[in-house]
């Protein structure tokens, strides 16, 4: 087969993006993200690549969002050596992000291998390590918008504005087919990678060419439709919630994702203090990664749809040491503190949270989405106690959550885009979405008259032969979970974590020790009727 593009992830789930695409000249990825979800999911980047690593002659990347780079450094580890091509703001970025991601790994696996060694199991080893990182970074090379750039013999990549984050890009391959040189026409490739949603403050709205033979495009909102807010309609929205806090006495507590959201609430506050709307109040940025990343933005202020440097001013301070972090538990009103992880299910603003949910004063304002079972997800919907670091919390402070910044296009949004590409040579690829929005994308494009077959939905591992286009069937099929297993938005982990707080809580109401004991009994009766039903079935 001279050319075929496998879906390594993305596919029937919307992390882990990595497709290799298979030329007679070698293989090249775009993007190798890393799984996000449930442990189900997670459990696959523990596992082998299904390639050898040393095989992939290059990367192309499309932006550095984790779940697009983060396998990156684990891809090094087991042997690669070829390039990775990114834009600059990308490269800036991993230079910060794949460093903290392998902190994160190696934090992780800490805590659970403490875990294993009191169960008697044996220890896992980390996906990769900051080291791992660090060394990756070594091969990254930096491509320019809008010019070709050549890969390998007969392969040339051309980056196109995404407007999704700071450096994202929509990659157009062209490939020569069998490279014996002649009057063969190349075949080229479009990957949408993450688009955003137009009308950005920070970049222009999402490019890219007309008609690529094969176009594989981003589904993550296929099935919503937001009312999106210009610039002055959004900073109305935050202006009000930022009075009303202020207004109470407390301190306003922003939990916030490091790249983009935390200088898009920069960007706004600035305004807003600029023009008198909001009064000067001190603004704490207490996150490490979200500061480094910070100045990645202020460096690239050329590339940003900006007049001069919305990020610095003289009320807005950058948090750095651990002991400046917890003096900001003295603040008792007229601040905002912005902390990550954006979903408060790590980083910095737990221990902010610990020090203020019970304070009927302060608030908390959710600016993104919240995943089921985070904390921050908990929060949104109005639990009134929550377990932070093993401590029981009573929520007194107001939760509010605004639902007006967003990184991602929306279903009409895609749409127009695909409509802007004047249609396939050949097929569309629907990747990178649940299965009901890709299902959505799909029938808004049956809708407009494009013909079935040249719309797909492949699975993960599926792969599919470009040399010869029609049936859009894959060639070969070797998935490493199955539909089910993507899917699910909660697995079996999720359940007994449920299931073990609904005990508890149960044991808490009863009346006294005997109405305890009794329902243990219960509990336990249920588990022994069980194990006896299973080993009767057996022969
Ligand atoms: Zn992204």
């Amino acid at each position: 087969m001279s050319l075929s593009l496998t879906f390594h992830g993305a596919a029937g789930t919307v992390t882990g993006s990595c497709f290799r695409l298979s030329t007679p000249n070698g293989d090249v990825l775009i993007d190798c993200g890393m799984f996000q979800g449930t442990k189900t999911i997670r459990e696959l980047n523990y596992r082998p690549f299904p390639f050898d690593p040393s095989s992939i002659a290059a990367v192309l990347l499309t932006h550095a969002h984790i779940d697009h780079s983060g396998l990156l450094p684990k891809l090094t580890r087991l042997g690669f050596r070829g390039r990775i091509f990114a834009t600059g703001g990308t490269v800036d970025l991993l230079e910060y992000m794949l460093p903290d991601s392998g902190y994160i790994q190696e934090g992780e696996v800490e805590r659970l291998n403490r875990r294993n060694r009191q169960r008697g199991r044996p220890p896992v080893q980390a996906i990769y390590t900051q080291d791992d990182a660090i060394r990756s970074l070594r091969r990254l090379r930096r491509v320019e918008y809008d010019r070709w750039t050549d890969i390998l013999p007969g392969l040339r990549a051309r980056f196109w504005q995404a407007g999704h984050i700071l450096g994202s890009a929509s990659i157009e391959i062209e490939a020569l087919d069998g490279f014996g040189g002649g009057a063969a026409e190349p075949t080229r490739i479009l990957f949408s990678g993450d688009l955003g949603p137009g009308g950005k403050s920070f970049h222009a709205d999402a490019e890219g060419p007309e008609r690529p033979d094969w176009m594989v495009l981003e589904t993550t909102y296929g099935d919503r439709d937001r009312t999106d807010l210009d610039e002055a309609g959004r900073q109305a929205v935050l202006r009000a919630e930022v009075s009303t806090a202020l207004a109470a006495g407390g301190v306003l507590l922003i939990p916030v994702f490091a790249v983009e959201r935390t200088q898009e609430l920069l960007y706004d506050l600035d305004c807003l203090f600029d023009g008198g709307q909001l009064p000067a109040v001190d603004v704490f940025l207490d996150s490490p990664l979200a500061d480094a990343v910070t100045g990645v933005f202020r460096r690239h202020l050329d590339d940003l749809e900006t007049d001069g440097d919305p990020f610095t001013r003289a009320n807005f301070h950058h948090v750095r040491s651990v002991p400046e972090s917890q003096r900001l538990n003295t603040l008792s009103g007229g601040a905002i503190i912005m902390a990550a992880s954006g979903m408060c299910d790590a980083g910095r603003i737990r221990h902010h949270l610990k020090n203020r949910l019970w304070r009927p004063q302060d608030t908390v304002l959710l600016v993104g989405y919240q995943a089921p079972g985070t904390l921050g997800r908990l929060l949104q919907e109005g639990t009134p106690r929550v377990r932070i670091h093993g401590e029981e919390i009573a929520v007194k402070a107001k939760v509010r959550s605004i639902d007006v910044y967003s990184g991602h296009a929306d279903r009409s949004t895609l749409l127009d885009w695909v409509e802007a590409r004047h249609g396939v040579g050949h097929g569309l690829f629907l990747v990178h979405g649940e299965e009901a929005a890709r299902a959505s994308i799909r029938q808004a494009l049956l809708d407009k008259g494009w013909p079935a077959e040249r719309i797909a939905q492949p699975a993960l591992d599926d792969r599919v032969d470009l040399a010869a286009p029609r049936p859009l069937v894959p060639a070969d099929r070797h998935p490493r979970l199955g539909p089910a297993d993507l899917a699910a938005g909660l697995d079996w982990h999720n359940h007994y974590a449920e299931a073990l707080l609904a005990l508890r809580r149960t044991l808490d109401a009863a009346p006294d020790d005997a109405a305890r004991e009794r329902i243990l009994a219960g509990v336990m009766g249920a588990l022994d009727t069980n194990e006896k039903a299973g080993k009767g079935t057996q022969p």
